[in-house]
């Protein structure tokens, strides 16, 4: 079988490499149909890794946004059958350690991530023709499309990032970013019954997307920082915040214009010099910031919210192409204009 593997810095390639196969009774193989590439994906193929921590060391099939068909059960599988259409949820927990026992799978200090080279060796991902994961990784879904069952992970990330700030029921919910992440946090935000959705960002035409992502609000923040200094005045003018940019300055930005004992979400990864510079405004209002990792139980609010048409993620897919196109669909992902890039395979075509 046929899979986009990674092999160092900038070398991509789609070749062969051994078959999927179940080791474990609760494993599966899946027919992989349509899967993101995120931007940690991105990070693998322009630096070999991620930050200073992760370094690819060997061959990766890289990958971790993808939905597909079960093509082959394990003897003691019990949550899907053949043919079941799934969305994939990238982490494997081991069951076993501290973390585990007190279902708090996201801290996993075993965990296996679909795609990461966080172990060596490293875990396989899912650009590939087949894949085998735990059933537990498995959400049976029935009414979508496979290239929408592809945004599972991103939007699990999002429901991660919205279920920080707690109960936000009639609240106003600033979102810093308008990347795929940012339009998400602000389409899930509005499921769970915020009052009101701002999305913030420097640029106009994702701003556009969270718009018809189910924002009420948007801002250009460079065009108009009046708006900001504005929302600053009497110590802020929204309940609580997500920050998906991963931008330090964003982030002092929310915390200026959030109220005070209001919570803020740490969605974005700061990568080395790009953490916050002044916390001079979080010092002085009482806020909560929540760091988000991962997510885990936030795994069936995402197959409910997309499989009953929830959340539409389509204005997110900027492009598809064939799994023998990986360079392609990676030099697209990278283009800042683009949103999210799939790769399909087995034939898989999205109208
Ligand atoms: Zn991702
Ligand atoms: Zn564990």
């Amino acid at each position: 079988m046929k899979a986009v593997v990674l092999h160092k810095k900038e070398d991509l390639r789609w070749e062969d490499i051994p078959d999927a196969k179940i080791k474990d009774p609760h494993e599966v193989v899946v027919k992989m149909l349509a899967a993101g590439i995120c931007g940690s994906d991105q990070h693998y193929y322009k630096e070999g890794g991620i930050g200073t921590a992760i370094v690819v060391r060997e061959p990766i099939v890289i990958g971790h946004e993808g939905c597909g068909i079960v093509e082959e059960v394990g003897s003691e599988v019990t949550k899907v059958k053949k043919g079941d259409l799934v969305v994939l949820r990238p982490a494997r927990p081991c069951f076993d350690c501290y973390y585990c026992k007190h279902h708090m799978y996201t801290y996993c200090e075993h965990v296996q991530h679909l795609g990461s080279a966080a172990l060596f060796p490293h875990t396989t991902g899912l650009f590939a023709e087949y894949v085998s994961v735990h059933e537990v990784q498995c959400g049976v879904v029935h009414n979508l499309k496979p290239c929408v069952g592809a945004f599972a992970e991103p939007l699990g990330i999002a429901y991660s990032g919205v279920n920080a700030l707690g109960n936000i029921i009639g609240k106003d919910v600033a979102v810093m970013g308008a990347g795929p992440i940012g339009c998400l946090c602000a389409a899930a935000a509005k499921t769970v019954g915020a009052n009101s959705v701002t999305v913030i960002d420097i640029r106009q035409e994702p701003l556009e997307t969270a718009l018809k992502m189910g924002a009420d609000a948007i801002c250009n923040s460079k065009d108009h920082p009046e708006q900001m200094d504005k929302w600053a005045e009497h110590k802020g003018s929204f309940d609580c915040g997500i920050e998906a940019t991963g931008n330090g300055f964003a982030a002092v930005q929310l915390m200026k214009i959030v109220r005070p004992t209001g919570v803020i979400s740490q969605v974005g990864m700061y990568g080395l010099g790009h953490e916050p510079k002044d916390l001079g405004p979080f010092a002085v209002k009482g806020l909560k910031w929540h760091s988000v990792f991962r997510f885990y139980e936030e795994f069936g609010a995402v197959i409910g919210a997309l499989d009953r048409g929830l959340i539409d993620p389509t204005p997110l897919l900027s492009a598809s192409f064939t799994g023998d196109k990986c360079v392609e669909a990676m030099q697209a992902a990278l283009d800042p204009k683009t949103m999210k890039v799939e790769v399909d395979f087995n034939g898989y075509k999205p109208e």
